[in-house]
């Protein structure tokens, strides 16, 4: 921090003075690091036994002499061992988006293309609850990383699925605009309370602890989305009115807009 101000010495003279504040961040970062490499461990090596356990839970409800009552019971540990599982992927993806560096992997991402398949997905899971409707520049693509725009995308539109009651209309839109290209997903659910709005993209944040759970939701969705838009120079910005729906928006630089007729190679930026 530069702070500037003016003294005045014993001779009536005006002096200008510059008080310079400075704070090592050196342990700050140092216990960062430990944190993220501690997380990215720890999910590491929970991946094994949980994938053995679900597969021995598998053959366990596979096979004809396993005795009807325990179906059950059975049914209810698979599915919560591919809950752990999906958090674990959740928590590795994480923290393989903090570790990577920025500049890797930059390419024309056929956005278009991957709205068309993550409409297809979010079709099959909303079973006919929602309705849908899409306006996508088709010409448009962006420079980017193709997994990581895929997962930032998807997370936003299933969560309008997850997190909106039956009958919701949910639009996305895919443009142009004079500030720069936006992505956004608009619903007229219910509506997220404006005192959780700034805290949704915190890991493991929900509104409705139990809702998500019981939706499938990790609570990881929206801290992937804004690491992703980070790593793209990019920005989310949640609105939201009780009773009227929510409309997320993520906003990237004009500079990373390919057009589909251009050269699709990865541009220096
Ligand atoms: P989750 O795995 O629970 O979906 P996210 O990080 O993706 O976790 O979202 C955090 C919380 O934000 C959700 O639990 C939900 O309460 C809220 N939320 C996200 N999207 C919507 C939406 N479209 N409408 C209402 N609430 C939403």
């Amino acid at each position: 921090t530069i702070m500037l101000s003016l003294r005045i010495t014993p001779f009536g003279e005006r002096k200008k003075q510059r008080l310079v504040v400075g704070r090592d961040i050196t342990k700050i970062y140092h216990l960062n690091m430990i944190r993220r490499d501690f997380v990215a461990n720890a999910s590491h090596e929970l991946r094994t036994p949980l994938t053995v356990i679900a597969g021995f839970l598998e053959n366990l409800l596979d096979a004809p002499g396993t005795p009807e009552p325990h179906r059950r019971p059975l049914t209810l540990m698979h599915n919560q061992t591919e809950r752990m599982r999906s958090i674990i992927e959740d928590l590795l993806t994480l923290s393989r988006l903090e570790m990577r560096d920025s500049a890797e992997e930059q390419t024309a991402v056929d956005v278009p293309d991957e709205l068309h398949l993550i409409l297809q997905e979010a079709q099959a899971l909303s079973q006919g609850r929602h309705q849908f409707t899409a306006q996508i520049d088709e010409d448009l693509l962006l420079l980017g990383n193709p997994p990581e725009l895929r997962s930032a995308l998807s997370n936003l539109v299933f969560n309008a699925v997850k997190h909106t009651p039956d009958g919701t209309d949910i639009r996305l839109l895919w443009q142009r605009r004079a500030e720069g290209i936006e992505f956004s997903v608009i619903d007229d659910g219910l509506g997220i309370p404006a005192e959780h709005l700034p805290r949704l993209t915190e890991r493991f944040y929900r509104v409705d602890r139990a809702r998500s759970r019981e939706s499938g939701g990790t609570g990881l969705g929206l801290a992937i989305v804004k690491h992703v838009l980070n790593r793209h120079d990019g920005r989310l910005t949640i609105a939201s009115e009780l009773g009227h729906g929510s409309r997320f928006v993520c906003r990237f630089a004009a500079k990373r807009a390919l057009a589909r007729t251009e050269p699709q190679t990865a541009a220096a930026l």
